[in-house]
């Protein structure tokens, strides 16, 4: 099921995008889709600006935002291990050969470090791994309220992502190209237009201002008719769906040779006094965006990410990641958590067909075989059921916590 819910996008959606000013120390996440990765430094050294960081076990890399010193490898961030970096403002930058004379668009791909910018952070290097795909679609569809950083970025530098288009559908075969558009932004059809050459083959598709709308299987349903079945992934069945601020970022490193170091954030929400689409660099702590833009941390509550799937920030030292599109500040909320009323709303929001209420329960009951029984890894993490419940039952962040306990288990399996 889709819902329709407020957009509450107009306050930054016609506004350009903008420079914030570098913070003077950088927490840069050492995390990739595929777990922990191990830094290339240390502690000392003097780094240049898009110089490789770490590397995951995959492959993935992460590059220095700036240029300035290592001061740690391992400070922990609600658990998770980030390198810091002093910067010291000179802004040299290292010239990465590597990424420049890689014959293959995929080997540019992932010395780039890039990752999908509007979901988990999958690797694209391994995405694009793919043959005999029909279709491309690239996904403009940016259903979460408040955000509007892809929006910017289709409105601002639309040629760039049409020119990756055309770089990524030429990797792996692809005969189409489908811009998917939520019909709220149907102007940017003309926009897309003005830079398209009558050769190319593209097209658009508007869809309902609905959510979850802009997810991969909803978003291939809706564009192609295409079920992808349980177990397997879109690109068995024939299409690959990329993000616009991925492309993006394939753009800046194919024909540019840059590493993906930044991204565009929305920062916006009731409590936000300011408000914008800026280009921010990974590592940029989400204090400093709020300083920057005059916001009182004390007077707000602040989710990184949209307010349906984003998190809620307990350490405001928690920095923009490859896949933070919004910083969003509310006043200080005080919701009170009430128990499940059986209702069900929950179960008909979820466009998996999932059962929330149970795993609210299995925290309860900490019983982890009821998320494997009530199938949790089929969550795609979209908050519609939060959103909905009449309790506030907590049902995201027994998602969560959920899946991190399936995720260990499976591991310790592995291992
Ligand atoms: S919507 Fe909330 S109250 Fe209703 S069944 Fe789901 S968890 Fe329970
Ligand atoms: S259970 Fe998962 S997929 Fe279903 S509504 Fe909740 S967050 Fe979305």
């Amino acid at each position: 099921m889709f819902m329709k819910i407020p957009s509450l996008k107009s306050v930054t959606k016609k506004i350009e995008i903008t420079n914030l000013a570098d913070p003077e120390l950088f927490y840069v996440p050492l995390k990739s889709y595929f777990g922990e990765m191990k830094p290339l430094v240390n502690v000392g050294q003097k780094v240049q600006q898009q110089l490789p960081l770490a590397k995951g076990k995959d492959g993935s890399l992460v590059h220095a935002p700036v240029s300035g010193e290592v001061v740690d490898l391992s400070y922990q961030i609600n658990g998770l291990p980030h390198l810091l970096i002093q910067n010291d403002f000179a802004n040299t930058v290292y010239i990465n050969k590597e990424i420049e004379s890689a014959s293959a668009i995929a080997d540019k791909i992932r010395l780039a470090g890039i990752a999908g910018s509007g979901g988990a952070g999958f690797p694209t290097h391994i995405k694009y791994d793919a043959n005999q795909i029909e279709t491309l679609i690239i996904n403009g569809v940016e259903c979460e309220p408040y955000l509007t950083a892809d929006y910017a970025l289709m409105s601002d530098e639309p040629e760039k992502i049409l020119r990756a288009a055309h770089i990524a559908a030429k990797l792996f075969g692809a005969k189409n190209i489908v811009i998917a558009l939520e019909k709220q932004n149907r102007e940017l059809v003309k926009v897309f237009q003005s830079c398209i050459d009558f050769s190319d083959d593209i097209s658009f598709k508007l869809l309902p201002n609905t959510y979850p709308q802009g997810g991969e299987l909803q978003l291939i349903k809706a564009v192609t008719g295409k079920e992808i079945p349980k177990g397997s992934i879109p690109a068995n069945e024939g299409v690959v769906v990329s993000n616009v601020g991925t492309l993006w970022a394939i753009y800046n490193a194919v024909e540019n040779g840059k590493a993906n170091t930044e991204r565009i954030v929305t920062v916006s929400g009731t409590g936000a006094k300011k408000y914008g689409n800026f280009r921010v660099k990974i590592g940029t702590s989400v204090s400093h965006i709020l300083n920057q833009l005059g916001i009182d941390l004390n007077q707000t509550d602040v989710v990184l990410g949209g307010p349906m799937m984003g998190n809620i920030v307990s350490d405001l030292k928690q920095p923009i990641t490859k896949t933070s599109g919004g910083v969003l500040s509310f006043k200080k909320s005080e919701t009170k958590e009430n128990n499940c009323i059986q209702c069900s709303y929950c179960a008909d929001a979820c466009p998996q067909h999932l059962m929330p209420m149970q795993y609210a329960s299995a925290k309860f009951d900490n019983d982890t075989k009821k998320y494997v029984q009530f199938n949790l890894s089929d969550c795609i993490e979209c908050g519609a059921c939060q959103y909905i419940c009449p309790s506030n039952v907590p049902l995201m962040q027994s998602i969560s916590e959920g899946k991190s306990l399936l995720k260990s288990l499976q591991n310790s399996v592995a291992i």
